[in-house]
């Protein structure tokens, strides 16, 4: 079925306008060509991410009244937590204001300078709070995973090769943790199987080093497996999402997306004094602990986000809705990244942009184009993004993959918005060598991709004039 059927209907709307190409024009430049730094009324399809920009529902509105805003031990965090560990299983559950919190707290308890955190691929968020406490973040995705063409099940799988060659040069002592991304973000948000989740953590058991999910997008996940991974197509999303957490010690958690809320996170670990230390930092932080940096109407709306996510009418519509995304661009000849994940489709910059050298960040050049064409704001995942240096020899280091993220929103855009994504995406590739590289004018200590400003190279403009 090439329409995936919405399994609701529109109680509410927001209305959104069109703004010219010269007005888009003009905010580009105003923005240094980040569209970061585009003001949302000048965004007509808001592809940026998928991250806190799902519609709630009615539901999870009329949870939100109910919210119980004392400050200690409030009714609402006992239905966040029941509903949390109904799902996750873990034993100390630790609310943030979103998922970087949670990372930011584990990693300056669990990660000392000059430690390793190999990961499929870590998040830029992820990796910017291990760097942060000095750590080495180290990306041990199989090869599979970094070959946007390649049709393949389960491509955000670890490399348990890889993985053993970090533990080998980098000596147990050192790993303090390792982590896995499900789905895999910045590698397509393609899933990790339950077979390579076992793997891991046999592998992390025999070594006696935990195994954290970076868990954002765990329904997804779990859904991927229920279609694909043979033994598990009779298992409930929510079943196999328990089984999956069960393998592992702990998780950081973005509520922003698979909560299905506009903020929120969570930690969760099974080791007491590794949550009692994180509790300590967390009260001084974010705050109690039961409430984390969150409204007790966040935390109802996380526990009824929860409930809801593993819906499979829900997730076949979501994961539909992304593939017909996928299938659009594939008909009108935009190199995609395959197959097409989770949350959101990889359009190959390196492979419509062939001209462009990585140093002059193509897939940027294409975010900024696909704006200044048709009003669609996506985000680069690449050369931008992550700023690579050798942790061995110091030089700087391209990322294997230069991507275009379309991330789609939960229950937010219709298919025929999507369609006109589609298209302005493949005017932009055919715009081919009329298309100029970028540099960087201005750029912050670290994740840079959020504030950087860049300009066309040398003074040129961004679309050569036909
Ligand atoms: C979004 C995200 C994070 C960070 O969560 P925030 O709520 O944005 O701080 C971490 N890891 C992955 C895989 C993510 O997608």
């Amino acid at each position: 079925m090439d329409l995936p059927f919405e399994p609701y209907r529109i109680k509410v709307v927001e209305r959104i306008q069109r703004v010219s190409r010269r007005e888009r024009f003009a905010h580009l430049e105003t923005a240094g060509y980040n569209v970061f730094k585009i003001p949302s009324e000048a965004i007509y399809v808001d592809l940026l991410t998928d991250s806190g920009t799902s519609a709630m529902s009615d539901q999870q509105w009329a949870a939100m009244m109910t919210g119980d805003e004392a400050y200690a031990c409030s009714r609402s965090f006992e239905i966040f937590e029941q509903s949390v560990r109904s799902l996750f299983g873990f034993q100390h559950i630790i609310p943030t204001h979103q998922g970087r919190a949670a990372e930011g707290l584990l990693f300056a308890v669990a990660v000392r300078p000059g430690d390793v955190v190999p990961n499929n691929i870590h998040f830029d968020t992820t990796r910017a709070n291990v760097e942060h406490v000095g750590g080495i973040a180290i990306d041990c995705v199989c090869d599979e995973g970094l070959e946007p063409a390649l049709e393949a099940p389960f491509k955000g799988n670890m490399s348990l090769e890889k993985l053993d060659a970090a533990f080998v040069k980098y000596g147990r002592e050192r790993i303090p943790l390792v982590m896995l991304t499900i789905t895999n973000n910045s590698g397509g948000g393609q899933p990790v199987s339950v077979a390579n989740v076992r793997e891991v953590s046999e592998y992390c058991r025999e070594r006696g080093v935990p195994l954290i999910f970076d868990a954002c997008r765990f329904a997804e996940n779990a859904w991927f497996v229920q279609q694909r991974e043979s033994a598990y197509a009779d298992r409930s999303v929510a079943d196999i999402a328990r089984e999956i957490f069960a393998f592992g010690d702990g998780c950081t958690m973005s509520a922003k997306k698979d909560g299905l809320v506009n903020i929120g996170g969570f930690l969760c670990l099974n080791d007491e004094a590794l949550a009692s230390e994180v509790t300590n930092l967390l009260i001084l932080r974010e705050g109690f602990p039961t409430y984390g940096g969150l409204a007790g109407r966040d935390l109802a709306a996380i526990a009824q986000g929860l409930r809801e996510v593993t819906d499979p009418e829900y997730l076949s519509y979501r994961i539909g809705q992304v593939a017909r995304l996928g299938r659009r661009l594939d008909e009108l000849g935009v190199p995609i990244l395959r197959p097409t994940g989770g949350h959101a489709v990889y359009i190959d910059a390196r492979a419509t942009l062939p001209h462009i050298p990585q140093r002059e960040f193509p897939a940027q050049v294409f975010t900024a184009a696909l704006y200044l064409e048709s009003g669609v704001r996506a985000v680069e995942i690449g050369s931008l993004m992550f700023e690579h240096r050798d942790p061995d020899t110091g030089e700087p280091a391209f990322p294997a993959m230069e991507l275009v993220r379309l991330a789609v929103p939960r229950r937010v855009y219709t298919h025929t918005q999507l369609d006109y994504v589609a298209e302005g995406c493949a005017r932009v590739a055919h715009l081919g060598d009329r298309l100029h590289g970028l540099e960087i004018v201005w750029q912050p200590p670290a994740l840079r991709h959020f504030t950087a400003a860049l300009r066309p190279l040398a003074g040129g403009e961004l679309v050569a004039q036909a």
